[in-house]
């Protein structure tokens, strides 16, 4: 990225815009004006038509349609709907037990607190030393009043894949309502609602290259009236979310997902040997280190996305990389989290001992990291890391 301070490694926490996302918003922001609530005039048919475009786009990225797409301001709140605007059904029906796992954003896990202060039981299922939620787990841990399940798609501080097929497989036959937070996982990682049998899903623009401010939540045509609305006012969207609908945002947000689902494979491709790139730098230069989330799940395959690496350097504290690390900008611990000192919660989840989170960093890289960019950081890296183990070790 050009004109920036430093190589921007920080994808997971957000993506620059792509410049055709920005293409296709800019005529939103002055050019055109229309509310897509105002059906009377020319300006806002316009505006409803762009709005129906772009998704239609976000439900062809996901193997949704149109109508079952409600937008959002982004994750958190699709997040926030799910599982408060479910609490009334599921207490009508005596439902009031949720199964969801450690790893999950603090957008599921501080909701689900807040349903446990209301009378829900939370499960929270084991995870395998891999990162992954277990699948078996997530299944044992189901009793007759479990009214939801709540698994992420794609780990936001490891970018470990998380074995959905597995939980849809055991869920098949029961009206147990099954959500999946896949913010991280549109545009890196295959995610098809149908595929995955979900009811509901949770996705974010700024994740995807799109903009900050917007996202959407996936909800099934047969549960829309399981769900109490967040926000009430002006009944846009069924209901279901009022306010009037951010044209731009909402273009832009389109655009990105067609672009996503275009380009994921080579992105996935480019993506794989940068991150071969950094670990062949730590291994040249035998820095002691360590993934976070490791590299092959339950089998062979890989069960991580590439763009996300989340590296422990034994004996090296995360702060002191911080200081000592002037060409690119990474993130140590809940990045997502206002407070970012907060400790990583999912890495304690899966087994990291506290002198293990400390001395972790999470690398991001995304469609405009170019080769060189990798090469230095790796570089980098590799050089800073190595001189302080040796350091540490001659202590
Ligand atoms: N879920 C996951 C998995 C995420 O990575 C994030 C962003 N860190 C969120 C939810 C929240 O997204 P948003 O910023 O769109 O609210």
């Amino acid at each position: 990225m050009s004109n920036s301070p430093t190589i921007y490694m920080d994808y997971a926490a957000t993506t620059p815009m792509d410049k055709r996302v920005v293409d296709a918003m800019s005529p939103w922001w002055g050019d055109f004006v229309g509310n897509a609530s105002s059906l009377q005039n020319a300006h806002g048919q316009m505006a409803k038509r762009a709005i129906d475009k772009a998704q239609n786009q976000i439900a062809d990225a996901i193997g949704a349609d149109k109508d079952e797409i409600i937008f959002t301001s982004g994750a958190t709140e699709a997040n926030n709907m799910v599982l408060l605007g479910l609490a009334e059904h599921l207490k009508s029906e005596g439902r009031t037990h949720i199964v969801t796992s450690k790893t999950e954003h603090a957008s599921v896990l501080m909701p689900a607190m807040q349903l446990m202060r209301t009378g829900f039981d939370v499960a929270f299922s084991t995870l395998l030393p891999c990162g992954m939620a277990d699948g078996k787990d997530v299944l044992a841990a189901l009793n007759e009043n479990t009214g939801l399940v709540s698994i992420q798609a794609v780990n936001n501080e490891t970018g470990v894949i998380n074995p959905l097929d597995e939980v849809k497989a055991g869920l098949m036959g029961t009206d147990i309502l099954f959500h999946c937070d896949a913010a991280q996982a549109l545009g890196k990682a295959p995610f098809n609602v149908k595929d995955t049998g979900v009811d509901f899903a949770t996705l974010s623009a700024h994740k995807v290259y799109g903009p900050q401010g917007i996202g959407a939540l996936y909800v099934r045509r047969e549960v829309q009236s399981y769900l109490k609305p967040l926000v009430y006012g002006g009944g846009q969207q069924g209901g279901l979310r009022s306010g009037t609908l951010p044209t731009a945002l909402i273009v832009g947000f389109g655009e990105a997902c067609a672009i996503a689902v275009a380009e994921q494979s080579a992105d996935k491709q480019r993506f794989e040997n940068y991150h071969q790139i950094i670990r062949s730098a730590l291994d040249k230069a035998q820095v002691t280190y360590k993934i976070n989330g490791h590299d092959h799940g339950k089998d062979s395959t890989l069960w991580r996305v590439p763009n996300i690496m989340n590296i422990c350097f034994e004996g090296v504290e995360n702060e002191w990389l911080l200081e000592a690390i002037q060409g690119f900008a990474f993130s140590t611990g809940s990045a997502c989290s206002a407070n970012g000192n907060k400790t990583s919660h999912v890495l304690e989840a899966i087994g990291c001992t506290a002198t293990e989170v400390n001395s972790s960093i999470r690398l991001s890289f995304g469609r405009m990291t170019t080769e060189q960019e990798i090469q230095r950081v790796a570089t980098e890296l590799a050089q800073v890391v190595s001189s302080l183990q040796e350091l540490t070790q001659a202590a």
